[in-house]
């Protein structure tokens, strides 16, 4: 008898403490209820991804229709949603600081970024491309051969390049810059002969000077991003592209943004 009752206030126990545990991990997600909205960094200049359209002011794209989609999932209503706009250098900080809930912003999966956020599994791949001049006569990756490449800072374009360029033995310079319009503009002024970074990217500094090469040098997975310390958060998010991708619907929405 004794032993049950032991046994007994030891499930008790168990079961308590796996109770607050779970009401403690519901918490990150019953803040966004109570605010009533949810908050999403996402990009505004990468062309169906997160664009916002100079004549409308509506930013949209398919990390958009993710970030609905979640916001559906957690308040009901996928216009519950805020977005603001981030860039590969202050996404993450504003994940940090809780600006944002989450991160929807063709955020690459890497094992390094896993160790500060986590990640849902991926819901697309892209590939580093690069843009250059016309007039450049650059064809391929095998002719950057003593080329300047700018790159912006906290992405993941400059670790690549570099990789490649030992693999090919070749020389490339990178060039980091706090923002891709400020690469465009190097490219320009030809400080630098290559812009490089994720071509879905790239195509939104596209213009009549310019051309994006063939090549892709890597297979960039995007992931949506939470604080590390908001599990449930991230347990809820992964089941949202869990049953996007299994109804077909992400299909849909990719091929709705001619990315399939
Ligand atoms: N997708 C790449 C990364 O996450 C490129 C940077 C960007 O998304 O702006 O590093």
């Amino acid at each position: 008898m004794r032993r049950f009752t032991t046994f007994l206030v030891g499930l008790l126990t168990l079961l308590g403490l796996g109770s607050s545990a779970l009401a403690a991990e519901a918490a990150d997600i019953q803040k966004i209820k109570d605010r009533g909205v949810l908050k999403v960094g996402v990009k505004v200049d990468v062309p169906k991804f997160g664009y916002k359209d100079p004549k409308t002011g509506v930013t949209e794209g398919l990390d958009i229709d993710i970030a609905k989609a979640i916001a559906k999932k957690i308040l009901g209503d996928e216009n519950k949603l805020e977005t603001q706009a981030v860039t590969a250098k202050t996404r993450g900080p504003l994940l940090d600081n809780g600006e944002v809930d989450l991160v929807i912003a063709t955020f690459t999966i890497t094992e390094d970024r896993k160790k500060s956020y986590n990640f849902s599994d991926a819901y697309y791949a892209d590939g580093i491309g690069l843009l250059v001049k016309k007039a450049s006569g650059i064809k391929a990756f095998k002719d950057l051969n003593g080329k300047k490449v700018g790159v912006a800072q906290s992405a993941t374009t400059k670790k690549v390049i570099q990789e490649k360029a030992a693999a090919e033995g070749i020389k490339v310079t990178t060039f980091e810059f706090g923002s891709y319009p400020e690469i465009k503009t190097a490219l320009d002024s030809k400080r630098i002969d290559v812009f490089s970074v994720d071509a879905s990217i790239l195509r939104g500094y596209l213009d009549d000077t310019t051309v994006i090469l063939d090549d892709r040098l890597s297979a960039e997975e995007y992931g949506v991003a939470s604080k590390l310390s908001n599990t449930a958060l991230a347990q809820l998010v992964n089941g949202v592209i869990g049953e996007l991708k299994a109804s077909g619907e992400l299909d849909k929405i990719a091929v709705k943004w001619g990315l399939k």
